[in-house]
């Protein structure tokens, strides 16, 4: 075990992404499985030097490859999936080929990936600033994801919500000031000299642990006390853009993307909108106008509709009701109608003083309504629960309406039975 022998951390002052180390410590890491349950063997590299970031502060670990040179010359080149840092502060970059002690390595950080996250990184540092300048509003939590990341506020006493304009307001300062291209300066200071700066109010939070602090000098914006990786200058964070705004249990989460990340989300955007345009046969500009104008369409028809069946519903029960014997129970099957259409030609002959079964099938569904007029006697949710239950199906409904369903070649049947029942 290396203890004493933590790697020298070469991110904190460089932003190079290739470097030279020695391997100084391995130790196999077993409890990784695949997909198949199988037990891979995962391994746990350090080094006296890297330039890998582990995980820390809301910002997710570097990935890239240690290479290293065998005597023979044959090249190795292992890829790093995951680093960490450990309780003592010791940097474990995993591995699934081990490399010995006392191996020299040739690292190299993937660059995009760290590109990425010291843009929305960064990004954060500026856009808390600006919440904390503009609304007084303190960033409580960061998160990083892999589309978007977010950071969560606590608003200024009395506010209860972030304003569409305020929202605006500060998407555009923060803009102002990635185009003004603000230097990013960490330098290491004694620890007494970052707690005068915390009682000065320069800095909004202290790190726990003892020791040196890394004071990371947004220039003319803010000071953080801060051991991730970032960006030189604001210029580099590319361009910001605030996305979903939601209430949160300790605040408002706010979702905003940096750099590419922003340039793809507007992209996905301008994709989905172009294809509803398209779908709508108008120009973009055109898609609210035109959806308002179909739903107002959908509504109409849809009452349109609901008056027919009820037309329709009415023209049966008349039929039927006209067509039965004095005092007989109306019954009919209507193919192709659903359970509404039932229950309205029922109803509807109780207002002839008629007792009515009606069915309905639709595909493989079928529906039975039962009504009786007022003034009878019969409990027709008694009934049909019976005759329907000791068929396998179910219903259920008051004294003078029920109704039930069950599968479509029942309904014959139990129209016929719920009729001698009555
Ligand atoms: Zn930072």
């Amino acid at each position: 075990m290396s203890a004493g022998n933590i790697a020298e951390r070469l991110y904190y002052d460089s932003p190079e992404l290739g470097f030279t180390a020695t391997v100084t410590d391995i130790r196999l890491d077993s409890h990784e499985k695949n997909e198949a349950g199988e037990k891979q063997q995962l391994w746990q590299v350090a080094l006296d030097r890297t330039a890998f970031y582990p995980e820390g502060g809301g910002q997710p670990w570097d990935t890239g490859v240690l290479v290293a040179v065998s005597r023979s010359g044959a090249t190795l080149e292992v890829p790093v999936e995951r680093v960490e840092e450990d309780d003592a502060g010791e940097v474990w970059h995993f591995v699934r080929k081990p490399l010995v002690e006392g191996t020299e390595i040739t690292g190299r950080v993937d660059a995009a990936r760290r590109i990425d996250h010291a843009q929305q990184h960064s990004g954060q540092h500026l856009l808390s600033a600006v919440f904390l300048s503009e609304l007084d509003a303190k960033t409580v939590s960061f998160h990083l994801g892999t589309e978007t990341s977010s950071i969560d506020l606590v608003l200024r006493e009395g506010a209860e919500r972030l304003s569409e304009e305020e929202l605006q307001r500060v998407e555009a300062a923060a803009n102002r000031l990635i185009f003004e291209d603000r230097v990013l300066t960490p330098r290491w200071v004694p620890q007494h000299v970052a707690v005068a700066m915390y009682e000065h109010g320069d800095l909004r939070k202290l790190p726990e642990r003892e020791g040196p602090m890394r004071i990371v000098e947004m220039q003319g914006v803010e000071f953080n006390a801060c051991g991730g990786t970032h960006v030189a200058s604001t210029g580099a964070i590319g361009g910001l853009m605030l996305r979903r705004v939601e209430k949160v249990r300790q605040g408002w989460r706010v979702e905003f993307v940096c750099g590419l990340r922003a340039v793809r989300a507007a992209r996905r955007d301008f994709e989905l909108l172009t294809g509803v345009a398209g779908s709508l046969s108008v120009g973009t500009g055109d898609v609210p106008g035109r959806v308002t104008a179909l739903l107002e369409d959908a509504k109409a028809a849809t009452k349109e509709r609901r008056g027919l069946i009820e037309e329709l519903a009415c023209a049966e029960a008349v039929a039927l009701v006209t067509g039965a014997i004095e005092g007989a129970v109306i019954r009919a099957v209507f193919v192709g109608k659903d359970m509404e259409f039932a229950k309205q030609v029922a109803a509807r002959a109780t207002g002839f003083g008629r007792t009515a079964v009606a069915g309905a099938i639709n595909g493989s569904e079928g529906a039975i309504a039962l009504a009786r007029p007022a003034g009878s006697m019969v409990d027709c949710g008694k009934i049909l629960r019976e005759v329907l239950g000791a068929a396998g199906a179910r219903g259920g409904g008051s004294a003078e309406r029920a109704q039930g369903v069950c599968r479509a070649e029942q309904v014959e049947e139990l129209v016929g039975k719920l009729v001698e029942a009555l």
